[in-house]
């Protein structure tokens, strides 16, 4: 197959040439064809798939017909975040190099002049987030009914980050005959519904199931303790010990986590940077400008903050959390083993994440060794308050911030449980440090009062 034979038009055929790219991805390949023929679109494809240009590269070649009139953009994209809106802006203006098109982005956190003038001449493409876009909607800057295509990006984030209400407010808001393409990694029956109510009779493309791991990627396991710093000294060692790691992201599950691991990485001398849904524009892209260019070799991510994000050529994943919902799992391992690279994906598990260790192994169906011993589960997990330790021979731990912390960390290390292959030593200077700081103390005790 090649993407001659898809309907797209000489020009994006000769930016497509100029940018790389020999062979159309299949999610390309079968939804290429439909989007040229005015069709609505399903499609299903797992990250990195090449989803955006199987609606880019056809919309570029619809719009080589007609024109942009003020105010009232011909095509809108809509984007779960700041970063997968910029970052189809840039796939959009290296496709658009032989085209006189005009691309304006709506997305928090910037300054809006420019992106103004441009909607007041004419955008021909509208990239936003969904809330930006009713904001400026309301406030009389933009009239949505001359869109002649809308498409849905990464479907399943918006439901994740609460989005829907406000796609069904705009797919109510863009006219009736437009075409619609809907993008999503997974298929939750929510998103299901979503599709069913604003696609006319789409053609549904789907390529490999959203709960398919890549062969290409080696899966492990690696048990530990609960404490934090049992955790980070854990990752530090999987991090030095991991073979031929050229760069990682490391996924946790909040995003102080996020915030004090990296923190920690850093004093530990590690080069890492931080992305969270907490930070600035500015700071965000910056990091990830950094890491792309290799200027950092860890990023410390959550998952809002990575999902999607055009990375490409990451050689490790390490979770330092078990993720709360299993199709994380899928889509944060994902970053690794592209286009038939090889991975390596590690997990930190503690005994009290059983549930969601159970529901990944379910949903990727297949088994994950563990490095060393397999965790030991907490059977009464869940029942109660994290840190409250169900087993007898595991002396509960104070949550004090009081010094003597120390010496029960030093007094743990005979009790852990992981691989003594894994972990023949561990560095306590995190130890000191947990008890002592602030931003360690656990959140319960934090908002007790
Ligand atoms: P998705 O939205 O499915 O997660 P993207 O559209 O962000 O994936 O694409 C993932 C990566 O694959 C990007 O780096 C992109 O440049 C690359 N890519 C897309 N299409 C092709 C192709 N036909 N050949 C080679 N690389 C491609
Ligand atoms: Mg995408």
């Amino acid at each position: 197959m090649s993407f001659d034979d898809l309907g797209l038009s000489k020009k994006v055929l000769a930016a497509v040439e100029a940018s790389g790219y020999t062979e159309p991805t299949p999610i390309q390949a079968q939804a290429i064809p439909h989007v040229m023929q005015h069709r609505d679109v399903l499609g299903i494809a797992q990250t990195g798939t090449g989803k955006t240009a199987s609606f880019t590269l056809p919309m570029l070649s619809l719009l080589e017909k007609g024109r942009a009139r003020a105010r009232m953009p011909r095509t809108l994209i809509l984007e779960p975040t700041r970063e997968l809106a910029a970052q189809v802006e840039e796939n959009l203006n290296k496709y658009s190099q032989n085209h006189k098109l005009t691309v304006a982005l709506l997305i928090g956190g910037t300054s809006f002049e420019e992106q103004f003038k441009k909607l007041d001449r004419g955008a021909d493409i509208l990239i936003a987030t969904p809330g930006r876009l009713l904001d400026c909607f309301d406030r009389g800057k933009i009239l949505m009914t001359g869109v002649e295509v809308l498409v849905i990006d990464e479907a399943d984030r918006m439901l994740d980050m609460g989005f829907i209400p406000d796609i069904e407010k705009i797919c109510k808001m863009v006219p009736f005959t437009r075409q619609t393409l809907f993008f999503s990694a997974t298929m939750p029956p929510e998103i299901e519904r979503l599709a069913n109510q604003f696609l006319q009779n789409p053609v549904q493309v789907t390529v490999a199931r959203a709960s398919s791991t890549s062969e290409t990627i080696t899966q492990y396991a690696v048990a530990s303790e609960i404490e934090d710093w049992e955790k980070r000294a854990l990752l530090r060692k999987l991090i030095d010990d991991a073979e031929e790691l050229k760069n990682g992201i490391v996924f946790c599950n909040r995003k102080r986590d996020v915030a004090n691991l990296w923190k920690s990485l850093d004093r530990h001398g590690y080069s890492a940077g931080a992305l969270h849904g907490d930070m600035d524009q500015t700071s965000r892209t910056a990091t990830l400008k950094a890491f792309k260019d290799n200027k950092i070799s860890l990023l410390i991510a959550s998952d809002v903050a990575a999902r999607g994000l055009d990375i490409p050529d990451v050689s490790h994943v390490f979770n330092f959390d078990v993720p709360v919902n299993a199709e994380d799992y899928v889509h944060r391992i994902g970053r690794t083993g592209r286009a038939g690279r090889k991975g390596t994906a590690y997990m930190v598990v503690t005994p009290e994440e059983q549930k969601g260790f159970e529901a990944i192994e379910k949903l990727i169906d297949k088994e994950i060794d563990w490095l060393g011993d397999k965790v030991e589960w907490d059977e009464r997990a869940g029942k109660k308050r994290r840190g409250k330790k169900g087993k007898s021979d595991r002396p509960e731990k104070s949550r004090s911030k009081a010094p003597k912390q120390a010496n029960e960390a030093e007094e743990a290390r005979p009790r852990n449980r992981r691989g003594k292959d894994i972990i023949p030593e561990i560095d306590h200077s995190d130890a000191t440090h947990a008890f002592g700081g602030e931003e360690h103390v656990p959140a319960f005790l934090l908002n007790a009062g």
